[in-house]
């Protein structure tokens, strides 16, 4: 089989299958349907947008799809997740986030189904599952970011409560979600955190609309907390446990952030490719001279190499290997390299490129965002190294 960068997975079934079925949803329905709608990436999305897409993707049986069988899943390992979600921005739909349920959605839950009480799932965990709830995850605040120990946001023992006080921000999906899980620490405590669920309709809870990122998408929140009561029935794992409950979804989040670059910088070659094709320059196409010749080679080698690393580190963690320094590895090539790719795509691109609106041009935004966003540049360096000396 030549090489393309649309893999055809025919050596797996299941996910071949899988695959051609979601391009057809992709290309046959929900761009369609955002042509309809005038959706583009930087829409302020209503709550009755995404709920159409939630609903429609578990019919199709895309939404929640990677979560285990008893939680209404179908337990895909992560090769295969890696490989749906490369397709859903390789796509180019401005809504695919919506689909497999990456914002707000069953994504955002999946890892910590493990710390919850039986409870919880019930009222949390599985709403979200069936399309009916949306969560965000609010760890980050305005001077604790990287070093996330230095957030201020406290927890204080109360009866059967927690009180909350303080204010994350930049939570994606916080716009729309039901609840919040919040790592807070423990008052008068150093290095104490703990994780909470919290309902954003809390008496001393309030969601604010976030800063709005270079990417131009309007999904991020801000939550303040002024003596906010949570039921203690709504700790998540135990008192201490937070930051672990929030780290090891952040490892794994990384690695599974880096198919949907892939993704991305697969459409930016595509758009590129196209467009060397028709645009006529000196005569002839773009296409003709070497010169983009070389881009178009290299934007396809980082794609390639992109891919290699993710997909067998993937393939890694379904045996149940430890790969927290192979995901760090990934997202910190996997970003520096997709981002490459689309400035390239840029400059092939001219001034259409750097127009603003253009599909290349809110790929470059969003693209250069993931070499900060789920663990920066230096934080993958600094995790690679300690994981290795
Ligand atoms: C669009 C978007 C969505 C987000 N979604 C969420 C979300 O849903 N939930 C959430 O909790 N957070 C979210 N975040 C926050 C995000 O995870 C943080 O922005 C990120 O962790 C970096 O923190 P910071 O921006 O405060 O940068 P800082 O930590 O202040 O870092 C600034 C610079 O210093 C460097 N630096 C820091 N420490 C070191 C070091 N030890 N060695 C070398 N260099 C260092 C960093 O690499 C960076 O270049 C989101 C952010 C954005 C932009």
């Amino acid at each position: 089989m030549p090489f393309t960068l649309q893999p055809s997975y025919d050596d797996r079934p299941r996910l071949q299958d899988l695959v051609v079925r979601l391009r057809a949803y992709l290309a046959d329905e929900l761009i369609p349907y955002e042509r309809e709608h005038g959706i583009t990436a930087e829409t302020k999305l209503d709550r009755a947008t995404l709920e159409h897409v939630w609903k429609r993707s578990a019919e199709l049986g895309f939404y929640g799809i990677s979560l285990p069988r008893e939680l209404g899943g179908k337990g895909l390992s992560f090769y295969e997740l890696c490989a749906l979600k490369e397709e859903l921005t390789a796509s180019g739909a401005a809504l695919s986030h919506s689909v497999l349920g990456d914002m707000g959605g069953p994504l955002r839950v999946g890892a910590i189904v493990k710390h919850a009480t039986e409870e919880q799932r019930e009222r949390y965990l599985m709403p979200v599952v069936r399309g009916e709830r949306a969560c965000c995850f609010s760890i980050t605040e305005e001077d604790a970011g990287s070093d996330v120990r230095r957030m201020t946001t406290t927890a204080t023992p109360d009866g059967d409560a927690f009180v909350l006080n303080g204010k994350k921000v930049f939570s994606s999906a916080a716009p729309f979600a039901d609840f919040a899980i919040v790592v807070a620490r423990m008052n008068g405590t150093e290095e104490v955190y703990s994780a909470f669920l919290v309902d954003l309709d809390t008496p001393g809870c309030r969601v604010l609309d976030g800063e709005v990122p270079m990417s131009g998408q309007q999904m991020e929140g801000d939550l303040v907390f002024e003596d906010c009561r949570i039921p203690a029935a709504n700790l998540l794992g135990e008192v201490g446990q937070g930051l672990r409950i929030g780290i090891g979804r952040i490892t794994l989040n990384r690695l599974l952030h880096c198919p949907s670059l892939i993704g991305a910088a697969r459409r930016a070659w595509d758009l590129s490719l196209e467009y060397a094709t028709n645009r006529v320059v000196f005569g002839q196409p773009l296409l003709a001279h070497q010169a983009i010749h070389h881009k178009i080679a290299e934007m396809a080698t980082e794609i390639y190499a992109a891919r290699a690393m993710v997909m067998t580190t993937a393939a890694k963690a379904d045996r149940g290997d430890n790969v927290s320094v192979e995901a760090n590895m990934c997202k910190l090539f996997t970003s520096e390299a997709s981002f490459r790719v689309a400035d390239q795509a840029v400059q092939i691109h001219g001034k259409a490129g750097l127009t603003r609106g253009h599909e290349v041009e809110q790929i470059f935004r969003s693209l250069r965002m993931f070499r900060i966003v789920t663990g920066t540049t230096e934080i993958h360096k600094n995790a690679i190294a300690k994981g290795l000396i």
